[in-house]
């Protein structure tokens, strides 16, 4: 697959409504998300349709993120250029991508062994890779290189994860969906202390679950 004009135009017009419809004003979420194809990282047979803001099958039952999640997901990251970011639940590597084109310093965790070489082989070809592809499990966080400035958890935990609170810098902030199975509500924990978080709320959503180390 090529990144034709016809992909680039489809593009222009996604991110035109993420602007306009979504709202999301970080421009630099969007000038990513007009530079990554987002079609290189779907089967063939979803290509007419990968910038509609739509969710896909991705291998291992798993599904690559709408765009306009993907995009308010970033955007609550507040990201900076050169900040460590780590992402839990690398699947198709599209929102790897992303944080990438962003100039950040990306981390990601991905505990299905199929999506981690996928997505490593993918963004290697497409000069895209982060600094770290690990493939593990995510509850664990990245230990030897926290800590971090940002963490962006793409799967719907049903617990906090508490190892990935300790792996964030003072002032950092960590994105995650926490709830059941059917529905998870979109969170945002800033670092005030070492031992104080502030949380905040943003609505529903519906993530594929964050599951634990057992099918390893
Ligand atoms: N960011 C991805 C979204 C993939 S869906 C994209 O842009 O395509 C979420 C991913 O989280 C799935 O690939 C799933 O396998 C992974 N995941 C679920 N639980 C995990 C865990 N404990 N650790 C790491 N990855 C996990």
């Amino acid at each position: 697959m090529q990144d034709t004009f016809l992909h680039k135009g489809k593009r222009k017009k996604l991110v035109d409504y993420l602007r306009n419809h979504v709202g999301i004003t970080d421009e630099l979420v969007l000038k990513a998300m007009n530079e990554i194809p987002r079609h290189l990282f779907l089967e063939s047979i979803f290509e007419d349709y990968a910038y509609e803001d739509r969710a896909f099958p991705i291998m291992a039952q798993q599904t690559i993120s709408h765009p306009s999640t993907v995009a308010e997901q970033t955007e609550l990251l507040e990201l900076k250029e050169k900040e460590k970011v780590l992402e839990i639940g690398t699947g198709s590597g599209y929102q790897t991508a992303v944080l990438v084109a962003m100039n950040a310093l990306g981390y990601t965790v991905e505990r299905q062994k199929e999506l981690h070489t996928f997505a490593q082989q993918k963004l290697r070809k497409m000069h895209l890779s982060p600094k770290f592809q690990s493939f593990g499990d995510g509850f664990a966080g990245l230990p030897t290189f926290a800590p971090f400035d940002k963490i962006l958890v793409t799967c719907g935990a049903e617990v906090l994860p508490t190892e990935l609170l300790k792996q964030m810098k003072v002032g950092g902030k960590m994105v995650i969906p926490m709830g059941k199975t059917e529905e998870q509500i979109l969170y945002r924990f800033t670092k005030i202390s070492p031992t104080e978080f502030e949380k905040e709320e943003f609505g529903r959503y519906k993530f594929v679950p964050m599951l634990g180390d057992t099918n390893l």
